[in-house]
C-alpha cells in the first residue's frame, strides 16, 4: 500500500496533490528548488527537502536527485503533477527499477504516446479516426511537398515530441513550406532535444474538446466527460470549460468510446486524456496526456470525482471507485487560468512580489492556487497565480458565478489577465457558447474591451493598494468594506 507520497513538482498542483493525500491518510513529502523556500507547497507537506538551485534542470528536472530524496526518505510513491517530469519516460523508468511507484502510466506507455507520431500511428490501428497525416517524420522538403499537396493546404508542421504549442508552424500554401518545415524543425531541436516534425492537415476554427479517462490495473476503463479548452491564445489554453456546449449526447458517447478505445489499446493504466479537435460534426484525435491536466478541475465539479486520489488509489492496485454507468454530469464548470501577465503588453509575464491578495469564495467557486499575501511569484518558473474555477447548474450561472468571483479577486503589486477573462466572460459570442480555437483573434473588441475594464477599475485599485499597504489588520477590515462597493459586472 502506498503511505509516504513524495510531490515531485511546485505551485497548485503540488498543493492540490497533498490535500489529496491528506484526505486519504497519506504522508506526502515536498522537494523543492531554492526559489521556492518560501512556497506554499512546501510547508503545507508533512515533510520538505530542498533539491538544489532555482533553474529545474539542476532541481525539478533532476531525475537522480529526486530519485535519491525518494529512496531516502522512504517514499513509496511518486506522483510527478504536470509539466517537468510527469510525461518523461526515463524517471517513470528509473521510479520502476529502483521499486518506486511512479502515479501515472509505465515507463512504456509514456514513451509511446510522448511521440506524437507514434502515438497517432497507434490510434489509427485502433481504429480511432486522426487528423489526416503523416505516419512517419518528415526531413525532406521534396517529400513534405508531396505530402502537403495529398493532404491539401492549409498544413500544419508540428514536433513530434512536443508540447506547449512549441514550433508548430501553419502553412497556407507551398511557398510558405520549405521555411516552416526548417523553422519547426530547429525548434523542435532546441527545445525538444529531438527534431523529428510531422504534417497534418491544418483544420480551421476547430473546436478544442478532451476526454478525461482512468484506467486502472484491473482492466477497467471509464470516462469522465469531455473538457472544451477552444480558448487559447498561441495555442496554449486559457479557459476551460465542463460540459462542452457543442457536444449531443450522441456524440459524447460515441467520442467517449473512442477514448476509451485509445486507452485500451495501449493498455494505458491511470488518469489520461485523450485530446481531440472537432469541426462540423467531426472529430479526429490530436494527443494523449499522460498525466493530470491543468485543467482537471472542471470534471472534478461536474463529476464530484477526485482526480487525484483516483490517481492514488489506481497506482495502490485498487479497481476504480466508479463504474461508467454510475458517472454522472452535475450542472457545468469553467475555469480561467489566472497568470501574472500585463495584458496591455502582449501578455508578457509579470513576476514579483504581491502587494495584496484576496481570493474570491461563496458558492461555487474553487481557488486552486499556491500563493499566499506577500508571496513572490518567481521569474524562473510558469506564472500562474492560481485557476480559478466557477460552478453553476448551467452555463448560464457558472458564467454569472465566474464573472462575479472575477470582480471579488484582489491581486495587487503584479499584473494580471484578470480583465481578459472579465473580458470573455462579458463576450456575447462565449456567452453563446460559439468558440473556437480562434476565438481570441475573431474577436476584434477583446482588446478594447479590456482595456475599458483596466481603465474602469483604476481609481478602484489605487484605493485597494493604499489599503493594503496600511496595517495589516485595519487592511482587512477596510478591504472588506471596498470590496462590497466594487463595480459591478454587468449582468
Ligand atoms: P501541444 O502538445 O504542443 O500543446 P497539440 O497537438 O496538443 O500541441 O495542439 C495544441 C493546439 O494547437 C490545439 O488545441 C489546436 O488549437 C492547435 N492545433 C494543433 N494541431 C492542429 C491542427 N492539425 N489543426 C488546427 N489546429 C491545430
Amino acid at each position: 500500500m502506498i503511505k509516504r507520497v513524495l510531490v515531485a513538482n511546485r505551485g497548485e498542483i503540488a498543493i492540490r496533490i497533498m490535500r489529496a493525500c491528506r484526505e486519504l491518510g497519506l504522508t506526502s513529502i515536498a522537494v523543492y528548488s531554492e526559489a521556492d523556500k518560501d512556497a506554499l507547497f512546501a510547508k503545507y507537506a508533512e515533510e520538505a527537502y530542498y533539491i538544489g538551485p532555482a533553474p529545474a534542470t539542476e532541481s525539478y528536472l533532476n531525475i537522480k536527485k529526486i530519485i535519491e530524496v525518494s529512496k531516502e526518505c522512504k517514499a513509496d510513491a511518486i506522483h510527478p503533477g504536470y509539466g517537468f517530469l510527469a510525461e518523461n519516460p526515463s524517471f517513470a523508468y528509473a521510479c520502476e527499477k529502483e521499486g518506486i511507484k511512479f502515479i501515472g502510466p509505465s515507463s512504456r506507455v509514456l514513451e509511446l504516446m510522448g511521440n506524437k507520431v507514434a502515438a497517432r500511428k497507434e490510434m489509427k490501428k485502433a481504429g480511432v479516426p486522426v487528423v489526416p497525416g503523416t505516419d512517419e517524420c518528415v526531413t525532406d522538403f521534396g517529400l513534405a511537398r508531396e505530402i502537403a499537396i495529398h493532404i491539401g493546404y492549409p498544413v500544419i508542421c508540428k514536433p513530434a515530441g512536443g508540447g506547449g504549442g512549441i514550433g508548430m508552424a501553419i502553412v497556407n500554401s507551398e511557398g510558405e513550406l520549405r521555411e516552416a518545415l526548417e523553422s519547426s524543425r530547429s525548434i523542435a531541436h532546441s527545445t525538444f532535444g529531438l527534431p523529428d516534425v510531422y504534417i497534418e492537415k491544418y483544420i480551421s476554427h476547430p473546436r478544442h474538446i478532451e476526454f478525461q479517462i482512468l484506467a486502472d490495473s484491473h482492466g477497467n476503463v471509464i470516462h469522465l466527460g469531455e473538457r472544451e479548452c477552444s480558448i487559447q491564445r498561441r495555442h496554449q489554453k486559457l479557459i476551460e470549460e465542463s460540459p462542452s456546449p457543442v457536444l449531443t449526447p450522441q456524440l459524447r458517447a460515441e467520442m467517449g468510446a473512442a477514448a476509451i478505445k485509445a486507452a485500451r489499446w495501449v493498455s494505458y493504466e491511470g488518469a489520461g486524456t485523450m485530446e481531440f479537435l472537432y469541426s462540423d460534426g467531426k472529430y479526429y484525435f490530436l494527443e494523449a496526456n499522460t498525466r493530470v491536466q491543468v485543467e482537471h478541475p472542471v470534471t472534478e465539479m461536474v463529476t464530484g470525482i477526485d482526480i487525484v486520489k483516483e490517481q492514488i488509489r489506481i497506482a495502490s492496485g485498487l479497481p476504480l471507485g466508479t463504474r461508467q454507468d454510475e458517472v454522472r454530469a452535475n450542472g457545468w464548470a469553467i475555469e480561467c487560468r489566472i497568470n501574472a501577465e500585463d495584458p496591455l503588453n502582449n501578455f508578457a509575464p509579470s513576476p514579483g512580489k504581491l502587494r495584496g491578495y484576496r481570493s474570491p469564495g461563496g458558492i461555487g467557486i474553487r481557488v486552486d492556487s499556491g500563493v499566499h499575501t506577500r508571496y513572490t511569484i518567481p521569474p524562473i518558473y510558469d506564472p500562474m497565480i492560481s485557476k480559478l474555477i466557477a460552478w453553476g447548474r448551467d452555463r448560464h450561472e457558472a458564467i454569472a458565478r465566474m464573472r462575479r468571483a472575477l470582480y471579488e479577486y484582489v491581486i495587487l503589486g503584479v499584473k494580471t489577465n484578470i480583465p481578459f477573462h472579465k473580458a470573455v466572460m462579458e463576450n456575447p459570442q462565449f456567452v453563446a457558447g460559439d468558440l473556437s480555437t480562434h476565438f481570441i483573434d475573431s474577436v476584434p473588441t477583446l482588446v478594447e474591451d479590456m482595456k475599458g475594464i483596466i481603465e474602469r477599475e483604476k481609481p478602484l485599485e489605487e484605493k485597494l493598494s493604499q489599503i493594503f499597504d496600511e496595517k495589516k489588520k485595519i487592511a482587512a477590515i477596510a478591504a472588506a468594506a471596498v470590496l462590497s462597493q466594487m463595480s459591478r459586472p454587468k449582468t
